[in-house]
């Protein structure tokens, strides 16, 4: 089965057919860097990161490209956000901008979430933007008034075919001090002339102002993927106006289609309400990764379909991470099997059964049993993942690949000939849980450093009781229990997990 996305403008799942063969170009709306990060763009920037990882992952050519939105960007009220947020910090716009440029970025490394290829900040393109604004004046789409210049919308027959919207539904929630010098009261902004007390302004042909919101993504995007885009991404939200006026502008200016896929990610509630500020439900990613690792907050964001509505409780949460652990049991598992039969192995030569069962004699072959599990599953999950990249149903095609191979393991009578079977289960675990969905730990330096550490504390322990310390050796355990590692003594052997 080919991949197939859920394009927003036609609004069916369409097979995914890039402009040019094994390259894929896509673009993400970025942040407004005005205040921090928080849930929402938790579950925005991870959706996608997951679509890139998988586009990778299925061998194509990616190029990701996610905006900075430092200027512009103005709230419903008509006030600048990165002015109200220099006023509110006693900042200058640039440092303002620059701070939350950079918390933007820790947040979403913490988060492991991978870095776009390229991150275009808005002031950095004016010259590009003006450039657009030129073209679209030219071609008779857009028109100066007092300075400001607008996209007129009655050129544009197709404005609303994104969000299904007709040109009346359009314009209510448009300010009416503006509409007076609009033609249309829909004519959206591309440049604003701006007030004397203006700070981030630049000389254009209209004189100083600054540019509209929509216009630096339709510049930067085109300026780097090219006229059409494969994948245009972002929140539900952006559907209309923003991605509405990106159409608007790129079409006009090129004639050629803008975007191939359009993809959009749903909201985050808290407790069955939508997340804001003004109800004080606002969770910051900072604050979610005190209390949460953040595999747990990929894991608990991925088993919702981006599409979906998240509803963030600390229960629903806590719910993720039991599930996450149990993946993570059974790859600790394999792992600590797959040494035991490695280590059989190089005592013996042989492929020696660690514990005889009742079938001597008859001809099992469980080496072929995990082979088929393994690829069951993987047809599985990739099929999941095809399907407009369904996390939730991949992350279950995990669960009962863990829950096969348990089964297995239980039944204790795996060897050493079974060593390529359990490595290419790792690897399972590996490329789809790790590579793909970020959601398990494998290559995190500070992890391995830890279980490092772990199990020199176990070495020291076990020495301990060796020597009658049992006191010492009581105390190594429950320090480390309240440290969320567990430690069970079975049969002679010491063996440990994460809680
Ligand atoms: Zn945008």
């Amino acid at each position: 089965m080919a991949l197939k996305i859920y394009n927003t403008l036609t609004r069916k799942k369409e097979e995914f057919i890039p402009l040019h063969k094994g390259e894929v170009g896509i673009y993400v709306c970025g942040p407004t860097v005005y205040s921090g990060t928080h849930l929402g763009h938790a579950k925005s920037y991870i959706s996608f990161d997951v679509v890139v990882r998988y586009l990778r992952w299925l061998d194509y050519k990616v190029k990701y490209v996610q905006n900075i939105t430092d200027a512009g960007h103005l709230l419903d009220s008509g006030e600048d956000r990165i002015l109200k947020g220099a006023k509110r910090e006693k900042l200058d716009p640039i440092e303002l901008t620059e701070k939350y440029t950079r918390t933007y970025f820790e947040d979403m490394d913490a988060l492991g979430i991978l870095r776009p290829d390229i991150s275009p900040r808005a002031t950095g393109h004016i010259p590009e933007q003006i450039k657009l604004i030129e073209i679209l004046i030219e071609k008779g789409y857009a028109y100066e008034t007092n300075g400001t210049v607008y996209f007129d919308i009655t050129k544009f027959p197709e404005y609303g075919k994104l969000s299904h919207r007709k040109v009346e539904e359009q314009v209510a929630g448009v300010r009416v001090e503006v509409r007076t010098e609009k033609k249309h009261p829909a004519d959206f902004a591309l440049w604003i002339l701006a007030p004397k007390e203006h700070i981030m302004k630049w000389d254009s042909p209209w004189g100083v102002g600054y540019p509209g919101w929509h216009l630096e993504c339709s510049a930067m995007s085109m300026k780097y993927l090219g006229e059409t885009l494969d994948i245009h991404g972002g929140g539900i939200d952006n559907i209309f106006p923003h991605h509405e006026c990106e159409i608007a502008q790129s079409k006009a200016a090129t004639g050629k289609q803008f975007v191939r896929y359009w993809m959009h990610n749903n909201m985050v509630l808290v407790d069955g309400v939508k997340m804001s500020k003004s109800l004080g439900n606002f969770i910051t990613i900072k604050e979610i990764l005190k209390k949460y690792s953040p595999e747990q907050v990929r894991f608990f964001i991925l088993t919702t379909h981006y599409r979906s509505p998240i509803d963030f409780s600390d229960k629903a949460i806590q719910g993720a991470g039991e599930g996450m652990r149990k993946i993570h049991n059974t790859f600790e598992r394999i792992n600590e099997t797959l040494k035991q039969v490695q280590g059989d192995n190089k005592g013996t030569q042989n492929d020696k059964r660690r514990v005889q069962g009742n079938n001597e004699g008859v001809e099992d072959n469980p080496a072929s049993e995990i082979d088929k599990i393994i690829e069951v599953h993987k047809k599985k999950f990739v099929e999941a993942m095809n399907d407009d990249f369904n996390t939730p149903l991949a992350i279950g095609a995990l669960f009962d690949f863990s829950r096969e191979l348990n089964k297995y393991l239980d039944n204790d009578v795996v060897g050493a000939r079974h060593s390529m079977s359990l490595q290419s289960t790792l690897n399972i675990y590996e490329e789809f849980g790790g590579k793909i969905l970020g959601i398990l730990p494998f290559s995190k330096k500070a992890e391995i450093e830890g279980t490092q550490f772990i199990e020199l504390l176990i070495e020291v322990r076990e020495r301990l009781r060796a020597d009658k310390q049992w006191k010492l050796a009581d105390e190594i355990r429950s320090k480390l229990q309240d440290l969320g590692i567990y430690i069970e003594d079975k049969s002679g052997k010491t063996t440990w997990r994460r809680n």
